[in-house]
């Protein structure tokens, strides 16, 4: 390709409003530009990019038996409304009418489409497994788009779904797509970790998802030192402390007037946040329902949801209702005479001769013991906090620490929930009728070209990773427009590497030598040759790698086949 023909605007400056790297490189390397919020279109070099990833995904995937169709963007409501999701999805689902008024919306997954394409051409468990999946746009008008097409809300996803009648062929295929994810990311030379999953109320199932390490995630992810216990923050489990010490102090109740804090707490009275508890309030099925954490800890809102009489998901109550409920505004409320039910996080029932709110403004209290002033059933406590680096590696293998993602994919065991929903039977062995379990497998196809970037970057621009670079050679030609001798050496050197299958970019543009080398390193195509007059008075070209400190000089004749 010659660059003068291509839509190639790069640009100087950081553009304002991208916080990321990837992001501001995306913009500035030209791959992307914004239509409007969270909407991207996709320009040449970045949507050569797009179609490499797309075509790994492919070729792994059909390598690993799933099989590729393509379902529509447009999805009528009647599926959403028979597995319960039209109402539940809320605001991310845009929604619209077509000229008979009848509800659509733009898909922001598949899984009804593919339910329901399943329950119409699958009768028989002869037919199963099967496994399908398609790359496709989804639309999802997400709370707070941001950095670029990490969160946008027209994106491009692999979804695969899978159908089974046995749970060994079920974990069978979910292995298998465990391992083809793992294949993908490793064909694209990224640093990632898979991480156990929640998997909120299907019981017994698996989750994974697939995490980029890169310090802009948005995910933090959680590993043990020792072993091999990896999980998302949302699933990963705290420790069991041991159990709470004797009583030393005796209850006593301490002005504390002002304190609306834990930190305002601790200093009035010169204690540690782990000397306190904090109690929040949340919505429950039966009224409101307090939920006490040591005062250093926070609440993990997915653990929080799923415990029984909990509203989910999971809301704080207003400060109005909590005030008349508890008889104190927020920041006096705590475990001793509390008059709603209450859960205690395991590491807050350990403590001994704590201090809370007295359930009264302007008022602590100090010495608190819960078996003492406030006992507490077994059902009661419960792990519902975010655990914090340091911690105990459930099962005991070293500690917890801390890592940045960026979730590329995701699969999980759905099991019947939709099958179930929308009344999908295949016959058995025994002509009897049962409800096939299903899998499903994203990947956010416009999310990795993001990631990819995030690792392959130096302070000058992109450093594409061999597979995925939308060229893999940059030919500068220098004073292409003012040196005959330049232009006939690049003009054979361009027609050697396409004739030798090199995917090659010709930097023809009449461009200063310094834009043109500035934009080569912004671009990062992995291999930079330069020609100059000077060199071919020698015969000689510059070599360069996209990350080696200096280029080379090497023979006009020789240079192309460093690259084949
Ligand atoms: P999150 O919790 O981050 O919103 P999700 O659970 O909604 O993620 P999935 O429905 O599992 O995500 O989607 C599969 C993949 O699609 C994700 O792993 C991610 O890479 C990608 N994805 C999801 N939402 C977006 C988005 N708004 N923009 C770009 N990619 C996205
Ligand atoms: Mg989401």
């Amino acid at each position: 390709m010659r660059q003068s023909h291509l839509l190639l605007p790069t640009m100087k400056e950081n553009p304002a409003d991208a916080d990321v790297i990837s992001h501001r490189l995306m913009l500035r390397a030209g791959l992307i530009r914004q239509l409007a919020s969270g909407l991207y279109t996709w320009l040449p070099l970045g949507l050569r990019v797009l179609r490499k990833i797309e075509a790994i995904i492919r070729e792994e995937l059909q390598a690993s038996g799933a099989q590729e169709v393509l379902m529509p963007v447009v999805q009528p409501a009647e599926l959403w409304q028979e597995s319960g999701r039209w109402e539940k999805m809320g605001a991310e689902m845009l929604r619209m009418q077509d000229r008979h008024e009848r509800d659509f919306c733009l898909g922001p997954t598949h899984e009804e489409v593919i339910t329901d394409l399943f329950r119409r051409e699958i009768q028989s468990y002869r037919q199963l497994p099967v496994n399908y999946f398609q790359i496709q746009t989804k639309f999802r008008d997400e709370r707070r788009p941001r950095f670029g097409v990490m969160r946008a809300r027209e994106f491009t996803m692999k979804d695969g779904y899978s159908f089974h009648t046995d749970q060994a062929s079920f974990d069978a295929t979910y292995q298998a797509m465990f391992d083809c994810y793992g294949r993908i990311l490793q064909r694209m030379a990224l640093d990632f970790r898979p991480v156990e999953a929640d998997t909120g109320n299907i019981g017994g199932a698996n989750s994974h998802e697939f995490h980029v390490l890169a310090s802009s995630g948005e995910d933090t992810i959680v590993y043990a030192s020792a072993g091999d216990y990896a999980a998302n923050l949302e699933k990963a489990e705290a420790a069991k402390p041991g159990p709470a010490p004797a009583p030393c102090n005796n209850l006593v109740k301490v002005p504390t007037p002002g304190v609306k804090t834990i930190t305002q707490l601790c200093d009035q009275l010169s204690i540690s946040a782990q000397q306190t508890v904090k109690t929040l309030v949340v919505a429950g099925e039966n009224g409101l329902t307090a939920i006490i954490l040591r005062g250093d800890h926070e609440l993990n809102e997915v653990k929080a949801a799923k415990l029984p009489g909990v509203v989910a998901p999971l809301q704080f109550a207003k400060d109005i209702d909590i005030t008349q409920a508890m008889g104190a505004h927020p920041g006096f409320l705590g475990p001793v005479n509390c008059p709603i039910p209450l859960y205690v996080d395991r590491e807050a029932a350990a403590l001994a001769d704590f201090c809370c709110g007295a359930n009264e403004d302007g008022l602590h209290f100090t010495g608190v013991n819960w078996s003492r002033d406030c006992a507490l059933e077994d059902s009661q406590i419960v792990d519902v906090r975010n655990v914090v680096e340091g911690d105990p590696a459930p099962g005991g293998a070293g500690t917890l620490k801390f890592l940045r993602g960026i979730e590329v994919g995701h699969i999980f065991q759905l099991g019947t929930t939709y099958s179930k929903a929308m009344d999908v039977s295949v016959l058995d062995q025994d002509g009897r009728n049962i409800t096939p379990m299903m899998g499903c497998y994203g990947m956010g196809v416009t999310h990795l070209v993001a990631a990819v970037i995030e690792q392959n970057h130096d302070e000058h621009g992109i450093a594409w990773p061999v597979p995925l670079a939308p060229y893999h050679l940059h030919l500068l030609a220098l004073n292409y427009h003012k040196s005959n001798l330049v232009k006939t050496a690049a003009d054979k050197m361009y027609n050697a590497a396409l004739e030798l299958g090199i995917e090659v970019l010709l930097d023809d543009r009449d461009e200063r030598p310094g834009v043109k080398f500035a934009d080569a390193d912004l671009i990062g195509l992995p291999h930079r040759i330069v020609i100059g007059e000077r060199g071919l008075k020698n015969d000689v070209v510059e070599y360069k790698q996209r990350l080696d400190k200096a280029p080379q000089e090497v023979p006009i004749d020789q240079v192309l086949s460093l690259l084949t």
